[in-house]
């Protein structure tokens, strides 16, 4: 038996205490429902997913900042397809595009600054949404910004770090055994910021990739590291244990840390990043956007929390499905509750 049908067998036949671990990043959301991880394991293992997908944790504010924008007149706003369709407190953005905003679908950050250079009498507004993963992207758009002399495209930004909300969760949940730790904010990051927060929480984090193989191996780690802190990488292809420090230099050149609202949990101080007052210039107005209110009957706040699973909102499937979602958590392809409903998943 190779390495990893050894894996497969023991995570199957897993029989000891139940064991609750958290991934706090959409794109593992996606991927283990896809590599359909939940049946290959043990019923006495759970995998929860944690506030890691970034338009599910964006509040209402933000959304509404963003349609007010579409509507406004000779603006339109830039963004990625999954934000399109999360509700604000009156509408999404493809209500407002329906209602005769403007509003445009980006493929690449760099298209949004040939966008506006090509229509110098337009203003234009890029939806910055995101981790430590994309802020670097952002801070390059910005530089080209600056470098090109482009004048009418400016940042709306929501941007969100990991540390403080695995603080938070750690503080307001007393039974998670270990975290998955997200790939894609480690490789930037490095796998050094889990082990302090390792040794804060005295749980393990767990550095995992996105293929099942690797999946399996996170969780088969997590299993074994139960009840000690520490931290493993199983992503060494992408991960090192400083990241890259150039996309963090670059991060450093135009935004600082700062306090940020998070869908379902409120302010978490210190877990965001904004542009630095000397870039003040290029932000489409995101200081102050910290209202949520949440659709009526979501429970898209005690999801993300992994307070229940998406199948236990009363809600799920009947009144919220992909095709007519009512909270952020079944529009985004990264959301637990849309992974939940394309798979099959249920509460085991
Ligand atoms: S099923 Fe829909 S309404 Fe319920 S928590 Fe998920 S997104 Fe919100």
């Amino acid at each position: 038996m190779n390495k990893l049908e050894l894996i497969k067998e023991k995570l199957k036949n897993y029989d000891g205490e139940e064991l609750r671990f958290m991934e706090v990043c959409g794109t593992h959301t996606a991927a283990i429902s896809e590599n359909g991880i939940p049946g290959m394991i043990s019923p006495k293992i759970h995998l929860i997913s944690g506030p890691g997908c970034p338009v599910c944790v964006t509040v209402t504010a933000v959304i509404d900042r963003l349609t007010e924008l579409a509507l406004t007149d000779n603006t339109t706003v830039l963004t990625f397809g999954d934000l399109l369709r999360v509700k604000g407190s009156k509408m999404s953005l493809a209500d407002a595009r329906a209602n005769g905003g403007s509003v445009e679908m980006l493929y690449s950050p760099m298209d949004a600054v040939k966008m506006a250079k090509n229509n110098p009498d337009r203003n234009y507004v890029f939806a910055a949404i995101g981790f430590e993963t994309t802020t670097p992207v952002y801070a390059m758009v910005l530089k080209e910004i600056i470098s090109q002399d482009v004048h009418n495209l400016k940042l709306l930004t929501s941007l969100k770090t990991m540390p403080q909300v695995i603080r938070w969760v750690c503080k307001n949940t007393d039974n998670i055994d270990g975290f998955l730790a997200p790939g894609h904010v480690s490789v930037i990051t490095g796998s050094d910021l889990f082990k302090e927060l390792s040794e804060e929480t005295g749980l393990p984090f767990v550095v995992a990739g996105f293929d099942g193989k690797g999946l399996l191996a996170a969780v088969y780690a997590l299993c074994g590291m139960k009840g000690e802190s520490g931290i493993k990488n199983v992503y060494k292809s992408a991960v090192t244990e400083k990241g890259n420090e150039e996309a963090r230099k670059a991060v450093s050149e135009f935004f600082e840390p700062c306090d940020a609202s998070w869908r379902g949990m409120g302010m978490i101080p210190g877990s965001g990043m904004r542009l630095k007052k000397e870039y003040s210039e290029y932000d489409a107005g995101s200081y102050g956007l910290d209202e949520d209110h949440m659709p009526p009957g979501c429970s898209c706040a005690r999801v993300l929390t992994g307070e229940i699973s998406p199948d236990e909102c009363p809600l799920f499937g009947n009144k919220c499905t992909p095709e007519d979602a009512h909270g952020a958590c079944m529009v985004s392809t990264e959301g637990s509750c849309y992974n939940y409903y394309i798979s099959g998943r249920k509460k085991r």
